[in-house]
């Protein structure tokens, strides 16, 4: 079992190395409240931790604030500590803000940006959507990276302050999304032919698992509707791997993926090369 000792709330940092770094129970004290008027005006949200130097969280070197709480329950969560909002630290918005804009000028020459991840982000909508346009205002690329299942919260001119919408898509028929995230994901196939209508620019992210994703049927359908869309920049295979098991271990939450290697490199090549010949532009 992985010994790294756990931050308090008395010693917890913003900042972390990865998001691999086990955090809970850090807004425990937040009374319910409070939790619930954050949740109303965004003046306060619940984050894992801010990581800098990210190369993989959208274009170019990302400053990547990790939000609490998920709606989803992904049999590869690779963070499920980040499942529940108190898990997080409680943190104002202009504190969030400022974290931001310490990196701004680095951020904007080198051509990087800021990503707000999770979690699941849009569960913190005010918080999201006001910081996107702190953010925005700074001349900041933005992103979000989300699972589009709440994608109806954030007004068209919400969506406006963010340049790139990072889409995890888990499955795309209803009964595999039910298996991968125990939820359907009609949702998120509205969001996504939202973003399309308005033309907004996305990724579509597929984490490849063995046994459970890597279903050609599957993706075949992703690639087809991801090209319908017309604003997919880029695709992103993301193969499965087990560094966030120990998380499901010290939290005690049955893993069903516990003997799943990763996948292959044919198997994440012929992954690839099915969104290739769909027309998008596959990696
Ligand atoms: S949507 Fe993301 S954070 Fe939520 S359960 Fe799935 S992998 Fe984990």
């Amino acid at each position: 079992m992985e010994t790294v000792p756990q931050p308090t709330p008395e010693t917890v940092s913003l900042e972390a190395k990865s998001p691999f770094e086990m955090r809970v129970h850090l807004g425990e004290s937040v009374p319910d409240t409070d939790v619930r008027s954050a949740l109303k005006t965004g003046d306060l949200g619940f984050l894992h931790s801010f990581t800098t130097g990210s190369a993989v969280d959208g274009p170019g070197l990302r400053l990547v604030a990790w939000t609490t709480s998920c709606m989803f329950r992904c049999q590869y969560c690779h963070n499920p500590d980040t499942w529940t909002l108190k898990n997080g630290i409680p943190v104002p918005l202009n504190r969030a803000i400022e974290e931001v804009q310490k990196y701004a000028n680095g951020l904007i020459a080198m051509h990087g940006g800021f990503t707000l991840s999770g979690g699941e982000p849009m569960m913190q909508d005010r918080f999201a959507a006001r910081l996107f346009g702190a953010v925005k205002k700074m001349g900041v690329h933005t992103a979000i990276e989300t699972n589009g299942y709440y994608g109806e919260r954030l007004t068209d001119e919400e969506l406006a302050n963010i340049d790139l919408v990072i889409l995890d898509m888990k499955a795309f028929t209803r009964m595999q999304h039910e298996l991968v995230t125990g939820m359907h994901n009609e949702d998120v196939l509205e969001f996504c032919n939202r973003l399309s209508a308005l033309k907004r620019p996305m990724w579509l992210r597929y984490v490849l698992v063995p046994g459970l994703t890597d279903i050609p049927e599957e993706m075949e359908a992703i690639a087809d509707f991801g090209k319908s869309l017309g604003v997919v920049e880029r695709v992103e295979i993301l193969p499965f791997h087990q560094m966030g098991r120990y998380k499901w271990d010290r939290l005690d939450i049955e893993y069903k993926l516990e003997a799943t290697e990763p996948p292959t490199g044919q198997s994440i090549s012929n992954a690839i090369g099915i969104f290739q010949d769909a027309g998008l532009n596959a990696a």
